[in-house]
């Protein structure tokens, strides 16, 4: 009976240590668009990543700005983006405030996650081997971006 107990109490513990982390953290992700595909709901809010060399974007090389896909925020200018051989949309800098950063220790590596900082869809990680004054390269998922071109 006590042991039951003791096995209750500490799992209870343990549920309020970690389980309101995992509910703020989930909550500050929140879908917009409702007309998101399933591929794009994997990206945006389960940390995925799609094929490489797969994106429209990949081409694009008009003027004009890149939004999220989920909430419409602006994230980069098109005078950031530039082929980085990847395979996957690679842009110098964000617009700033755009993206708020975590370090991800998946696949057994350190990496730098970033969302963005308006709805915290998951886009992509940033690196440090960037061609810009600041070092950096965003790799971005396409499938998370919205292109709207200036004219
Ligand atoms: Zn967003």
């Amino acid at each position: 009976m006590r042991r039951k107990f003791l096995k209750l109490f500490s799992l209870s513990i343990f549920s309020l240590l970690f389980l309101p982390y995992k509910y703020l953290y989930s909550a500050t992700k929140k879908i917009i668009n409702q007309n998101l595909t399933e591929e794009q709901k994997k990206i945006l809010f389960h940390e995925g990543t799609e094929k490489p060399f797969t994106s429209i974007l990949l081409h694009e090389k008009r003027s004009g700005f890149y939004h999220c896909a989920n909430c419409e925020a602006k994230l980069f200018s098109s005078n950031a983006k530039y082929d980085s051989g990847t395979g996957w949309p690679s842009f110098s800098e964000a617009l700033p405030g755009a993206f708020k950063t975590k370090i991800d220790y998946s696949f057994g590596m350190k990496r730098t996650e970033y969302h963005c900082a308006k709805c915290g869809a998951h886009h992509g990680h940033v690196f440090e081997d960037g061609p810009g004054e600041n070092g950096k390269r965003f790799c971005n998922n396409g499938l998370c971006l919205i292109f709207k071109p200036s004219n």
